[in-house]
């Protein structure tokens, strides 16, 4: 139900822990992060509260500085460590955060198995990192394309892989995300406050549009890969 991401120089995990807190508004049920770290892209994931997954974290701290995390509204599959976001394909080399549903994933997901993937939770996203998988030839932007054209529903979604980890790719169609313009880093939210601490320059993502995150910039495009470019939108509240 809630979405954070960072991509800068600092340690991501407490940037994405804090954002998630701001977020708990919205309501959820399990939370977890993916980190690219040395030892390639982590996961850190569990049901309950947010405090339970930072006692996991504060056992086993994952260090590295492009990350995504999720707090979860269950809707297909109940809560539980397994069935909470981020969720990856069977290499661990892709890793996704989403808001929303996928309509036709019972579909994607017979495709998907006939074709070899194996399928460990019983959430509609989880096709989402399959396929995604399955999409890539060396470019996650346009795999990130190819899959949405192939999913129904409402999504909001962060993406990472393993294989340009400098990149991290937003998605918005029917539920809400946000991007923050830091200097040297800069973010992704599914509201303002979870971005407030660390940056007020923000754009709004509409319908069917895209991000593309590095430390050095925001690239905005349509889900057709059209680039489009945006004022930055200035917020001069507080929470
Ligand atoms: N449909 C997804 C799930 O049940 C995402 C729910 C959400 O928006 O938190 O895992």
């Amino acid at each position: 139900c809630g979405i954070v991401g960072y991509v800068g120089n600092r340690n991501s995990q407490n940037i994405l822990i804090e954002g998630l807190k701001k977020l708990e508004y919205r309501g959820y049920d399990s939370a977890g992060v993916a980190v690219y770290t040395t030892e390639g892209l982590q996961v850190k994931k569990s049901k309950g509260r947010l405090a339970v997954l930072e006692t996991k974290l504060g056992d086993e701290p994952l260090n590295g500085t492009i990350g995504i995390g999720h707090t979860r509204w269950a809707t297909h599959g109940k809560p539980s460590d397994i069935n909470s976001h981020p969720h990856t394909d069977n290499s661990l080399k892709f890793s996704v955060v989403h808001n929303g549903i996928i309509e036709n994933y019972i579909s994607l997901k017979e495709e998907l198995t006939a074709q070899g993937h194996v399928f460990v939770s019983e959430t509609d996203t989880e096709v989402i990192s399959h396929l995604i998988a399955s999409l890539y030839q060396g470019d996650i932007v346009k795999a990130v394309q190819q899959a949405v054209t192939r999913m129904r529903g409402a999504f909001a979604l962060g993406v990472l892989t393993e294989y340009e980890p400098d990149k991290l790719v937003a998605v918005r169609l029917q539920s809400p995300l946000i991007i923050g313009v830091g200097e040297g880093e800069n973010f992704i939210g599914s509201d303002i406050p979870a971005i407030l601490e660390y940056t007020r320059n923000v754009y709004i993502l509409n319908d069917g549009e895209m991000a593309v995150l590095t430390r050095e910039g925001v690239e905005l495009m349509t889900l057709e890969g059209n680039f489009i470019s945006r004022e930055l939108f200035h917020v001069d509240w507080d929470i």
